[in-house]
């Protein structure tokens, strides 16, 4: 019997929004591992088209476009540009997402005075910034008659943690509009998208650079705390992630 992997993603393509980011960065690498086309979205263009070009230099192939998950307009163009290149999209990972600082209240910030505006950046990014590419994505997806969607959560949505409110809730929201989307889709186009969520625990990241780390590199109260609570004493390894991912 002729085995088949599993785990291929041969002849997929493959959409990773924020990945130029830490996490991101990982799931890109461990697409094109699995033999995947991937589509890198990011803000930062020049780390974008390094990460690409570096992909394509070692065999895989990878498409780096300057995509903010908040602008419905430039996923639409984007959308276009891919099917153009590639004839489909198969798969959508939104790692775009992350803590927005003046959401974040200040160790000696008093809780009824909340900045709420931050609070609202934070869980419009994390959010929408999920949302908004699965339905522009989604009916290109559905189309394959095989579509797979990876949202990302956090640890943030299943307990709470000091500070972060406007993270947490837009973390909670996903989980929920995952199992919402995941019900919907399967009632109305039966196998065609598969969509799953990761809850990813403690990672060093830009986002939470300040939270967990001092101006010198040492770790903060924050992050004694959080290792305190971790039985393996540390912070996870992005690639620790890849193997749900794919
Ligand atoms: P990161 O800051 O390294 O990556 C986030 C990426 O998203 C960055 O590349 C950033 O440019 C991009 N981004 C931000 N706003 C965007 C926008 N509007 N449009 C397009 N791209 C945008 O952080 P990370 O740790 O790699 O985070 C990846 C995901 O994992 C996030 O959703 C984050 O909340 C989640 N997460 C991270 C941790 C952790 O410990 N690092 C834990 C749980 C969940």
């Amino acid at each position: 019997m002729i085995k088949k992997n599993i785990f291929s993603l041969d002849n997929k393509v493959i959409v990773v929004t924020g990945g130029t980011g830490v996490l991101g960065s990982h799931f890109v690498n461990a697409i094109v591992q699995a033999g995947g086309t991937v589509i890198i979205f990011g803000l930062n263009e020049e780390r974008g088209n390094t990460q690409a070009e570096a992909i394509r230099k070692n065999g895989g192939e990878a498409l780096f476009l300057a995509v903010n998950v908040l602008e419905e307009s430039q996923l639409e163009e984007a959308k276009e540009k891919i099917i153009r290149k590639y004839g489909k999209i198969d798969g959508l990972v939104n790692g775009a997402g992350g803590n927005v600082p003046e959401g974040v209240l200040s160790p000696e910030g008093d809780v009824f005075d909340l900045n709420i505006e931050g609070m609202k950046k934070a869980m419009e990014l994390n959010l929408w910034g999920t949302i908004l590419p699965n339905q522009v994505f989604g009916p290109s997806l559905a189309k394959t008659g095989n579509g797979a969607i990876v949202n990302i959560s956090s640890v943030a949505s299943k307990r709470a943690l000091t500070r972060v409110l406007g993270y947490s809730m837009g973390k909670a929201a996903i989980d929920y509009y995952t199992k919402w989307f995941a019900v919907e889709m399967a009632n109305r186009y039966h196998d065609s998208i598969r969509i799953n969520a990761i809850a990813p625990g403690f990672f060093l990241s830009e986002q939470n650079r300040t939270l967990l780390t001092n101006p010198d590199g040492s770790y903060t109260d924050r992050a004694d705390s959080i290792l305190r609570q971790t039985p393996f004493k540390r912070f996870g390894k992005p690639e620790e992630l890849c193997g749900a991912l794919v």
